[in-house]
């Protein structure tokens, strides 16, 4: 039977592809697409939105009314309409794939609140190729250890409203894990004036922003001779909108918890 999938945040850049990226697979069904109460896009047909013409499916704003049709609700929006989201989807028992970033340590509680009751992938990322470079980012910092400084640069479009982006955040997280370290005491978020010499335990990070660019992340090792970079550059939203759908079929499958990525491609060693 067809999974019914509802779109969250359906207007907007993300949503847009997901909708598209929704329609390519022939086991769902889009069932639903929801905008911010207000939204001048309430009563447009979703089709439309990616640009397909019209499917019969129009913009909602009550989530609460389409949840008893649907079986996973996929959300690109905004921390407080996830939280507001979440809650709604707990109550109602559907699933959930989360793409926004941003949140804080408190809106993620709500999260981990939620994933009792409702299995949930939230991912910064849902390319695979950043997925797997997280797995490379943990090996190369391992094998390195202390002696190498690492940075991390990253550049996004010039509407994106948060920094450094979740990606980047979840390279140093990944990378500090690797080192014995709590990127919570160890980053240090761009730099300004007399910053003294470097400390050697500090994970480094510089934001771009500007322009059309989808996504770029390097991670910088540098050592005393040497320096080894670990990059990704995402060329489309494609890329992120097929992750989230494939982890939409993964995660209707799974009991009640917290997911990410890895855990939807199979890379979750321990
Ligand atoms: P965007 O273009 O601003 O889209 C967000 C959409 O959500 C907008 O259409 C917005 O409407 C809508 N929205 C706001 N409140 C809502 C609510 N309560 N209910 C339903 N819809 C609501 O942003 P984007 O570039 O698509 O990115 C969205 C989020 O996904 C960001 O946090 C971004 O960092 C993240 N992202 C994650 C990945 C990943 O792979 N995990 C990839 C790309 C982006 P209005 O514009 O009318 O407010």
């Amino acid at each position: 039977m067809a999974i019914r999938i509802g779109i969250c945040g359906a207007g907007g850049r993300m949503g847009r592809n997901l909708i598209a990226a929704t329609r390519e697979q022939e086991e769902l069904v889009l069932a639903a697409a929801l905008e911010r109460p207000g939204s001048s896009l309430i009563g447009v047909d979703a089709g439309e939105l990616a640009g397909e013409g019209a499917i019969g499916v129009t913009v909602t704003d009550d989530l609460p009314a389409v949840l008893p049709q649907l079986d996973v609700v996929i959300d690109f929006t905004l921390p407080d309409a996830t939280v507001a989201n979440v809650q709604a989807c707990a109550e109602a028992g559907v699933a959930m794939v989360i793409g926004t970033t941003g949140l804080d340590d408190e809106q993620k509680r709500h999260l981990r609140d939620a994933s009792a009751r409702i299995p949930v992938v939230h991912a910064a990322n849902y390319s695979v190729g950043v997925t797997l470079t997280l797995s490379l980012l943990a090996t190369a910092a391992r094998a390195l250890g202390d002696d190498y400084d690492v940075e991390v640069v990253e550049a996004h479009h010039r509407y994106k409203i948060d920094a450094p982006s979740g990606t980047a955040l979840r390279m140093g997280e990944v990378v500090a894990e690797a080192l014995g370290r709590d990127l919570r005491d160890c980053a240090v978020y761009g730099r300004e004036g007399q910053t003294g010499q470097r400390d050697s335990k500090t994970i480094g990070f510089e934001t771009i922003r500007g322009g059309d660019v989808v996504g770029d992340h390097t991670v910088m090792f540098l050592g005393l001779g040497e320096r080894m970079e670990i990059s990704h550059r995402a060329s489309s939203r494609m890329t992120f909108a097929r992750g989230a759908v494939r982890s939409a079929t993964w995660v209707r499958e799974q009991a009640p918890g917290l997911y990410d990525m890895e855990d939807v491609l199979g890379l979750r060693s321990g």
